[in-house]
C-alpha cells in the first residue's frame, strides 16, 4: 500500500500517467478480488467496508425490482448492516420484509426459505457464516432454490472471503459483501459482487467510477491493500484453515472439561475453523472479558459493534438461548498469531476467572 500514499499518489480517474499508474494498481486488486470468488474483474465493485456493501446491495435491488414485487427475505441472525437496512427498507420504503428463522444450531433450511418465497418475493439475503457464532449455512442450496424461482440472492460474506471457498457461480450468487479488515487488510475498505445482468440502483449519486455505480474516487492504497490480503488469505487458507481447526477443537474440548456449564453454542460441524463460541452459566460476559484482558487476551462478547448493549444477542435469542445464559456468552477468535501455547494460557486464566468471579457471585448473595 506505501507507494500509493506517496510516489503513487494520482488519482485512479485522472487520465494523466500518475492516474494510470493508480488506475492499473486497481484494476490488479480487482482482479485478484474476482479471482477469489470466481467473478470477473467488471463484476466487482470496490466500497468502504461491510457495511456499505450490504446496503448498497439491498437497497440497490430492492429499488430496482421494486415494480415487479415488495417481498424480501433474511435471516434472525445476520449482522446488523443487513437487518437494520432489511428493516429500513420495510419500516421506511414500502417493503414486506419476512425473516427466515434458524434451528438451534444457528442453521437456516434451505426448504424453509423455498416455501417462504412468493410470486412477489425479489430479493432474499442469508449470510455466509455468522460474525458471532461462526456457523456456516448452507448457502449453495439456498442460491439454487432462490435462482430457480427467479429471486436476487445476497449473502454477506464478510466472515468468510478468504477463509472458506467461496464461488459465486457454483453458489448461484448475485450479489456478495466482503470487508477487507475481515482477512487481514486495511479498515474502511470493501467490494460489492453485483453478477453481470443484475442491475442496482445506484444508492451513492456523483461522478461516474466504478462504471457509474459507486460515484467517489477510489481510496488506492485500500483497494492496493484488499487486493494483496484476498491474494495472500488464498494462498493460506487450506494450510491456515486446517491449523485453526484443530487449535480450536482442542480449545472448545478444553474449555468445555475444564468449566463446569460452559456450552459451545452454534452447530460443531457447519463452522468456521477460527471460531469459538460459548457461553459459561452463572457469570457475565463482561467481567469474564475485563479479566482477559487483564492478562493480555483479547475476546468478545459477541459482535464488536453492539459491544455496550446490556441486551442479549439477537443471535442468541434467536438461537433459543435464555437471556440468563445468554449473558455469560464468549467468543474467542483464533488467528494468524495464534499458537497452541497461547490457547493453553487462555484455558488456564479464563477458569480462574470463571472460579474466581463465581466465588464472589455467591458471596455476595
Ligand atoms: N457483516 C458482517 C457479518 C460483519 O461481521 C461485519 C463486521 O463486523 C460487517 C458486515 C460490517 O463490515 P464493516 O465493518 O467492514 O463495515
Amino acid at each position: 500500500m506505501l507507494p500509493y500514499f506517496t510516489e503513487f499518489y494520482g488519482n485512479a480517474s485522472a487520465i494523466h500517467s500518475l492516474g494510470a499508474a493508480a488506475r492499473e494498481a486497481v484494476e490488479c486488486a480487482r482482479e485478484s478480488v474476482a479471482d477469489a470468488l470466481n467473478a470477473s474483474p467488471e463484476e466487482i465493485v470496490f466500497t468502504s467496508g461491510g457495511t456499505e456493501s450490504d446496503n448498497a446491495a439491498l437497497r440497490g435491488a430492492a429499488a430496482s425490482r421494486a415494480k415487479v414485487g415488495r417481498h424480501l427475505l433474511t435471516t434472525a441472525i445476520e449482522h446488523h448492516a443487513v437487518l437494520e437496512t432489511m428493516e429500513a427498507l420495510a419500516h421506511r420504503h414500502g417493503f414486506e420484509l419476512e425473516i427466515i428463522p434458524v434451528d438451534c444450531e444457528g442453521r437456516v433450511d434451505p426448504e424453509d426459505v423455498g416455501k417462504r418465497i412468493r410470486p412477489d418475493t425479489t430479493l432474499a439475503s442469508v449470510m455466509h457464516a455468522n460474525n458471532e457464532i461462526g456457523v456456516i449455512q448452507p448457502i449453495a442450496e439456498i442460491g439454487a432454490i432462490c435462482r430457480e424461482r427467479g429471486v436476487l440472492f445476497h449473502t454477506d460474506a464478510v466472515q468468510t472471503a478468504g477463509k472458506i471457498p467461496i464461488d459465486v457461480r457454483a453458489m448461484n450468487l448475485d450479489l456478495v459483501s466482503i470487508s477487507a479488515h475481515k482477512l487481514y487488510g486495511p479498515k474502511g475498505i470493501g467490494a460489492l459482487y453485483v453478477r453481470r445482468g443484475v442491475r442496482i440502483e445506484r444508492y451513492q449519486d456523483g461522478g461516474e467510477q466504478e462504471r457509474g455505480r459507486r460515484g467517489g474516487t477510489i481510496n488506492v492504497p485500500g483497494v492496493v491493500g484488499l487486493g494483496k490480503a484476498i491474494s495472500i488469505a488464498q494462498a493460506e487458507m487450506e494450510s491456515e484453515g486446517a491449523r485453526l481447526q484443530s487449535l480450536r477443537d482442542y480449545l472448545m474440548d478444553s474449555l468445555q472439561s475444564r468449566i463446569d456449564g460452559a456450552r459451545i453454542i452454534g452447530s460443531r460441524q457447519h463452522r468456521l475453523p477460527m471460531n469459538a463460541h460459548l457461553c459459561i452459566e452463572g457469570v457475565q460476559g463482561e467481567p469474564v472479558l475485563l479479566a482477559l484482558d487483564g492478562a493480555g487476551i483479547c475476546a468478545s462478547a459477541g459482535s464488536a459493534c453492539t459491544a455496550g448493549s446490556t441486551d442479549p444477542s439477537h443471535v442468541l435469542k434467536a438461537l433459543g438461548i435464555d437471556r440468563d445464559l445468554a449473558r455469560g456468552a464468549l467468543r474467542l477468535t483464533l488467528g494468524k498469531s495464534t499458537s497452541a501455547d497461547a490457547l493453553s494460557y487462555t484455558v488456564d486464566v479464563l477458569a480462574d476467572a470463571v472460579r474466581d468471579l463465581r466465588k464472589m457471585g455467591a458471596a455476595t448473595h
